[in-house]
């Protein structure tokens, strides 16, 4: 037997071998097509029932078509023509503030979900206190809207333990962009004190400018020289930043710490444009940066619509699923094998 044939056979061998091992894993036909484990929901805010029109308003999920003539007001015709159009599988929403606390803790227990609850320090307080088991407390950040809740005071709270994150950012609502001045004393905070931050970034309510007049879209690239000069900052791109991919993909690439939540997307697009750009964003690589989240605000049946959403995704693997619904986010915040926070 020459070297050759030597050297040709062990390759057989070895394939013979990869072969073999390819055989007894499990075929995707053999894999559970719904993940139905634990899911960590990123995105959960502690609200109110009126958030979004007079408490009880539906939401008709998929907020597409919407045109508008530009007469009378936009909010009104959003909230009855668009939100709470008549539909097939409406959302309702609660009717009371005390009923959205306790339906949405229902529905986290039923789906097994622990989150992270952002919100006002009185309401956050609130909903720990009825479900601490289920909850991580977080704090909203507008530096337009909360000037009293500066850098100082959310390092404070977070040494204390009253939050483990700030969440959700939402400055670009009025106008603050990320890279904004303003914005700066808290990057340099957070990634001074290791806190973890969710921002706001992408677009909002459709017509969020006659809502907010100061909103903006906002393209992730406005984080690139905020990562750029704070590499150590534990950050997640809220929204996914949709729809500007290639700006998300470009930020993903030079910083392989980021993270996103798909928060909203599963809800407020229609769903096959949703699909489109998880497919893409996982075709591209990215299947471990991406985080569920719901967006869960007045209407709790929001968490399972998500969640399912995720799970209907065909190009996704059992594992892939298993990774946005709950490992991508335990990793990002760091949970020790009995899902607990580090001390
Ligand atoms: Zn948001």
């Amino acid at each position: 037997m020459s070297e050759v044939e030597t050297d040709m056979r062990l390759k057989i061998f070895a394939l013979a071998g990869i072969v073999a091992a390819a055989a007894a894993a499990p075929t995707s036909a053999e894999e559970p097509a719904t993940y139905d484990g634990p899911v960590i929901d990123m995105h959960l805010h502690a609200y109110t029932a009126d958030g979004n029109g007079p408490p009880g308003t539906p939401l008709c999920p998929e907020l597409s078509e919407f045109a508008w003539d530009g007469q009378g007001s936009w909010i009104e015709h959003f909230g009855a023509k668009v939100l709470s159009r008549p539909c097939l599988k409406p959302i309702a929403g609660s009717l009371t503030d005390e009923a959205l606390r306790d339906e949405t803790i229902t529905e986290m227990r039923r789906l097994k979900v622990r989150g992270l609850l952002g919100g006002s320090e009185e309401r956050v307080a609130d909903w720990m206190q009825a479900a601490p088991d289920l909850f991580w407390p977080a704090r909203h950040l507008n530096p337009q809207r909360d000037p009293e809740t500066t850098p100082e005071s959310l390092a404070a709270d977070f040494a204390a333990g009253e939050i483990v994150a700030i969440a959700e950012i939402t400055g670009q609502y009025s106008g603050i962009m990320v890279d904004d001045p303003r914005m700066e004393p808290f990057w340099s905070m957070a990634e001074r004190e290791g806190i973890p931050v969710g921002v706001h970034i992408g677009l909002g309510p459709p017509g969020a400018v006659h809502m907010y007049p100061s909103f903006r879209a906002q393209s992730p690239s406005h984080l690139a020289e905020v990562l750029g000069k704070h590499p150590k900052l534990r950050v997640f791109v809220m929204h996914g930043g949709y729809p500007y991919i290639d700006d998300l993909k470009a930020l993903l690439w030079v910083h392989p710490d980021l993270m996103i939540d798909i928060a909203v997307l599963q809800f407020a697009l229609p769903r096959a444009e949703f699909h489109a750009f998880l497919a893409e964003l996982v075709r591209a690589g990215f299947g471990d940066r991406i985080m569920f989240g719901s967006d869960q605000m007045n209407w709790p049946g929001a968490i399972g619509l998500g969640i399912e959403a995720v799970n209907e995704a065909d190009y996704l693997t059992y594992d892939q699923k298993k990774a946005i619904l709950h490992d991508n986010a335990a990793r990002f915040l760091r949970l020790d094998a009995d899902g607990k926070l580090p001390d």
